[in-house]
């Protein structure tokens, strides 16, 4: 699907492998790693990601929900990873919606700013934080379409979902243009 000058693409994968400018982390508001693609990210990445990491922890006290942050991509084909912290999921009702909305938006955000053209997501929050993907996939490319539609910072914003199901309930979200909206 095309916004504007800007390419969504929904794939399966391993968000290590991707070829894009700048990969997205689901990180942690301590920046200190975890379980989970974050693990993923600092195995394949190497330690200079977790040294920058510790960097910005001593500068900033880490990354609040909603908030992100950018390191070098390590060993990674991508040249930087952005950290952003999804919210956890405790019922709805905690401003979960806005804190997910403003994990993507601040990554596009910070991402533009370091001249990115091409970025891949996670499903931020969907694992271990437990946000139930059909809620969190309408908000995660409405937060993409909303960005593409003002700014034309990107070629291409890539979802890469680590199952085959969960790339169907992305696939659907997209399909079902009113949850998108
Ligand atoms: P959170 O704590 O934000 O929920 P998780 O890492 O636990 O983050 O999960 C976020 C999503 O990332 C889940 O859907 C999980 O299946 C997925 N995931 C885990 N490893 C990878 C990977 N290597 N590439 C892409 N997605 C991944």
């Amino acid at each position: 699907m095309r916004v504007g000058k800007t390419r969504l693409l929904l794939k399966q994968g391993d968000i290590t492998r991707e070829t894009v400018d700048v990969i997205v982390n689901a990180a942690n508001s301590g920046l200190r790693g975890g379980g989970g693609v974050d693990g993923a990210i600092h195995r394949v990445g190497g330690p200079r990601i977790m040294a920058e990491c510790d960097a910005i922890r001593a500068r900033q006290g880490g990354c609040p929900p909603g908030q992100a942050v950018i390191t070098t991509g390590g060993q990674l084909p991508a040249q930087h990873v952005v950290h952003t912290v999804g919210p956890i999921w405790r019922g709805g009702a905690r401003g979960e919606p806005d804190l997910l909305r403003n994990a993507y938006l601040n990554s596009l955000r910070l991402a533009a700013e370091h001249g990115a053209k091409t970025i891949a997501f996670p499903s931020i929050s969907t694992g271990v934080y437990g946000y139930p993907i059909e809620l969190a996939a309408p908000i995660a490319l409405g937060a993409a379409r909303d960005f593409a539609l003002a700014d034309s910072s990107f070629e291409e914003i890539r979802f890469i979902l680590f199952s085959l199901g969960d790339l169907g309930i992305y696939q659907r979200a997209l399909a079902d243009r009113k949850s998108v909206v």
